[in-house]
């Protein structure tokens, strides 16, 4: 499938059937002939799309490229837990995804950026600084690469957009890919299976309630306090508790829908009783789900994940307040999957 694509050229990937057929002066049905080629079968070199006239094969060879990045590393864990890609962008900057299989489930994490400008305190991504956005094709690449040579049977994959970046930093180019994730030319892949990840961007939470679809909408929040969470994720100095909280409510009031609050689990930071207290008053009333996942170590960071047994006993204390919690237990590790890390070890040897 590899084929290395021209900066100059307009990439294919990014366009649905229609708007291709529109842009490329051809037929509906050529329009989605492509689109199958590039989003089902993985395909991105012309010359093997072999249902399209010689012709129009050889226009676009010459006029286009299908694909914007290109597999610069492809790291399986030892007992094929994770699958992680580092790929390349045209103006050599790198953007990581991981593959994660649990049971029968597959899980793709997708970023949206390349580095991330929110910068907490805590994440490898943030550490990294902010290069750009991503476009929606080298969004949807991702997942094609990433997908490439996978068994899905009847399976579907879910997609979290929780690699690099903030999704709602970079809104119209994510509500693109995950229009053109779930195009039925294409992947497929139902909006309910479909997770946007937050560090807290109001503006977006509020555009995001308009959207009429299902696709599901995670806040990461790590406090209940201001004075922590100022430190831990530093856009709440832009969009409080306050703020932020009125904007999930807003949206869960408007949608129907639940909201999912993340909670990284830092030892001595995040991880005690009055934590929990606050995090319980704070979303106690709330619809919504809260997912808690012990810190992924990050050098030079400072920050280390609890020991297992407080991160149950601060699952079990939601819990016993009726709200629904899980605690992520780290996969992937091996290859270090967190966030941003695969990228910054292949930083750190350039
Ligand atoms: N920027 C968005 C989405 C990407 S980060 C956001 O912050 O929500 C996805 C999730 O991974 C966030 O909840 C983030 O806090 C968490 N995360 C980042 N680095 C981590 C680490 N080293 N260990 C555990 N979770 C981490
Ligand atoms: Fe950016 Fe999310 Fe990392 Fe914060 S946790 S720096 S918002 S990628």
């Amino acid at each position: 499938m590899e084929q290395t694509p021209d900066r100059q050229q307009p990439s294919l990937s990014e366009l649905a059937p229609a708007r291709m057929a529109e842009e490329l002066g051809i037929k509906p049905f050529q329009g989605r002939q492509i689109f199958r080629w590039i989003h089902q079968k993985k395909v991105f070199d012309f010359d093997q799309m072999t249902d399209l006239s010689k012709g129009l094969r050889k226009t676009l060879s010459e006029n286009y490229s299908a694909n914007k990045l290109t597999l610069a590393e492809i790291s399986e864990s030892p007992r094929s837990k994770t699958k992680k890609a580092l790929l390349r962008l045209h103006d050599g900057e790198t953007v990581e995804s991981v593959l994660l299989r649990d049971r029968d489930r597959i899980t793709l994490c997708i970023s949206t950026q390349v580095g991330c400008a929110v910068k907490c305190t805590f994440c490898a991504t943030g550490m990294s600084g902010f290069a750009r956005n991503l476009s929606p094709g080298e969004i949807v690449e991702q997942a094609l690469y990433l997908l490439a040579g996978e068994k899905l049977g009847d399976r579907t994959p879910n997609i979290v957009f929780m690699g690099m970046g903030e999704p709602f930093r970079n809104y119209d180019a994510t509500v693109e890919s995950i229009r053109l994730l779930s195009d039925p030319e294409g992947l497929g892949i139902g909006a309910r299976k479909m997770t946007v990840s937050t560090a807290g961007e109001v503006p977006g939470i509020e555009r995001f309630a308009e959207e009429n679809w299902q696709v599901r909408l995670s806040v990461s929040l790590h406090a209940a306090n201001d004075t922590l969470r100022d430190e831990l994720v530093p856009l709440n100095r832009k969009y409080n508790l306050d703020r932020l909280m009125g904007s999930v409510k807003a949206y869960i009031e408007s949608t129907g829908r639940q909201v999912t609050f993340e909670w990284t689990l830092l030892e001595g930071v995040n991880d005690t009783t009055n934590d929990i207290r606050e995090l319980i008053d704070l979303v106690g009333d709330t619809k919504c789900f809260v997912n808690l996942i012990p810190y992924n170590p990050v050098a030079g960071l400072g920050y280390t994940p609890p020991p297992l047994p407080v991160c149950e006993a601060f699952r079990d204390a939601l819990a016993r307040e009726g709200i629904k919690a899980t605690l992520r237990v780290e996969r992937g590790q091996d290859i270090d999957a967190a966030c941003g890390q695969l990228r910054r070890r292949h930083l750190d040897s350039r």
